[in-house]
C-alpha cells in the first residue's frame, strides 16, 4: 500500500485534506443569471447522462469511507431536478455525513422546503443578488424576485438555519446595493455572503474591473452602519472570511476566490451532474466516475480512482494571472 491510500482520508499532494463534497445534480436551470450561463443556446444534458440518486448515494458512501463528512446539493437548479428530497433522504440516512446543505437559486423552494426538511436538510444557501426587483431581473434575466423571496420565508418558517443569501456583485450593476444588504443582515437572521464575480464558461462578460474585491465591501458597510466588521473565523494565517458588526449584530461571509484566493486550505472536490470527479472549480481535467459505476467497477476499483485523482488535485487557480486558462463548462454545468 502506498502513502496515498494507507489512511482513510484523502489527501492531496500538497498536503490538504479533503473533506467535503459539492454535488450537481443537474446542469439545467430556470433562471439565467449573467454571471453564470449565457442568455440563449444552452444545451442540457439527456436524463440519462445523468447520475441517478441510487448511484450518487453509492459515490457519498465511497466518499464518507474517505473521511467526506460535508456535503453541498447544487446544480445547475438542484430543486429543478424531480422529487429532490429523495436524494437528501438517502444521504441525510448516511451516519458519517455530518453537513448536508443545498445551494439553490430559491424558486422552488416555498413548493419544496416541508419535504426537504422532512427528509433531514437543515442548511440552504439561496442566490439573491439584489434587493431590488427591477435590478433582480436584469442579473438573472428573470422576473422571479417576489417568487424567491416567498421561498426564503418558506425555509424561514420551517426554522431551517442558518439562511445564508448568496449574493455576487458586479461592478456597475449591483455595487450600489452594499449598505442595503448591510441593512438586512442587522435586521434579520440571515448570513449574507458575498462571492467574487470569477470568471468561469466562455460568456460571463467577466473583467477584473468587475469585481468587487471583500475589502470594498467591508470599507463600504462600515462606512454606512458606522460600525466596524470585526471577524468572527480565520483559515490559519489568511484573512477571515466570516465577520460580525462589532456590536454582535449582522453577520457578513467573503468567498474572495479573486481578490484573496484561499487554495492553499482548499478542502472540496465536485461530482459534475454528468459524474465526472473535478479537484477544483478551474480543473482542466475531469475523473470520470459514471462510466466506472457503470461498467461495474468495485468500490475498491472507485475508491482508487478517487484517492488517484486528489492526490493530483491543484495547487491554486490562477484567475487573473499569467497562464490562467478558463475552464469551458459554465457554472452551471460544473456545479457551483
Ligand atoms: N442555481 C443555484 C443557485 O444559483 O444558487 C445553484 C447553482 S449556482 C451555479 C451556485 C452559486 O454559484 C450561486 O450562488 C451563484 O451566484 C454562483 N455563481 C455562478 N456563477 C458565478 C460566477 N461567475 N462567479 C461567482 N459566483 C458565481
Ligand atoms: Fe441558474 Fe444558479 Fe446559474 Fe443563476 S447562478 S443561472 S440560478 S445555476
Amino acid at each position: 500500500m502506498n502513502r496515498k491510500t494507507e489512511t482513510k482520508i484523502l489527501k492531496d499532494s500538497f498536503g490538504r485534506v479533503v473533506n467535503n463534497l459539492r454535488i450537481s445534480v443537474t446542469d439545467r436551470c430556470n433562471f439565467r443569471c449573467r454571471y453564470c450561463m449565457p442568455e440563449e443556446g444552452m444545451v442540457w444534458l439527456d436524463k440519462s447522462e445523468l447520475l441517478s440518486y441510487e448511484e450518487i448515494a453509492s459515490l457519498v458512501h465511497i466518499f464518507a469511507g474517505l473521511g467526506v463528512n460535508k456535503i453541498r446539493l447544487t446544480g445547475g437548479e438542484p430543486l429543478m431536478r424531480k422529487d429532490l428530497y429523495l436524494l437528501v433522504e438517502k444521504i441525510a440516512r448516511n451516519a458519517r455525513i455530518q453537513d448536508l446543505a443545498l445551494t439553490t437559486n430559491g424558486f422552488f423552494l416555498a413548493d419544496q422546503a416541508l419535504n426537504l426538511y422532512k427528509a433531514g436538510l437543515r442548511r440552504v444557501n439561496i442566490s439573491l443578488d439584489s434587493l431590488d426587483a427591477a435590478k433582480f431581473k436584469l442579473m438573472t434575466r428573470r422576473d422571479y424576485y417576489n417568487k424567491v423571496w416567498e421561498g426564503i420565508e418558506a425555509v424561514e418558517t420551517l426554522g431551517i438555519r442558518p439562511i445564508k443569501l448568496n449574493v455576487v456583485l458586479i461592478r456597475g450593476i449591483n455595487d450600489d446595493e452594499i449598505p442595503k444588504f448591510a441593512q438586512l443582515a442587522r435586521l434579520k437572521s440571515y448570513v449574507i455572503r458575498f462571492i467574487e464575480f470569477m470568471p468561469i464558461g466562455s460568456d460571463d462578460g467577466w473583467t477584473i474591473e468587475k469585481v468587487v474585491p471583500s475589502n470594498e465591501v467591508i470599507k463600504t458597510m462600515e462606512g454606512h452602519i458606522g460600525k466596524k466588521l470585526v471577524p468572527i473565523e480565520y483559515h490559519g494565517a489568511q484573512p477571515a472570511d466570516r465577520y460580525r458588526f462589532e456590536d454582535g449584530v449582522g453577520e457578513i461571509g467573503f468567498i474572495s476566490s479573486v481578490s484573496e484566493p484561499f487554495c492553499d486550505h482548499c478542502n472540496r472536490v465536485r461530482i459534475t451532474s454528468d459524474g465526472k470527479l473535478r479537484t477544483c472549480l478551474f480543473s482542466l481535467a475531469e475523473t470520470d466516475l459514471k462510466s466506472l459505476l457503470r461498467g461495474g467497477a468495485s468500490d475498491d476499483e472507485i475508491t482508487a480512482r478517487i484517492v488517484d485523482a486528489v492526490w493530483k488535485k491543484e495547487e491554486g487557480h490562477l484567475i487573473n494571472r499569467p497562464g490562467f486558462v478558463r475552464p469551458e463548462r459554465t457554472m452551471s454545468q460544473i456545479g457551483g
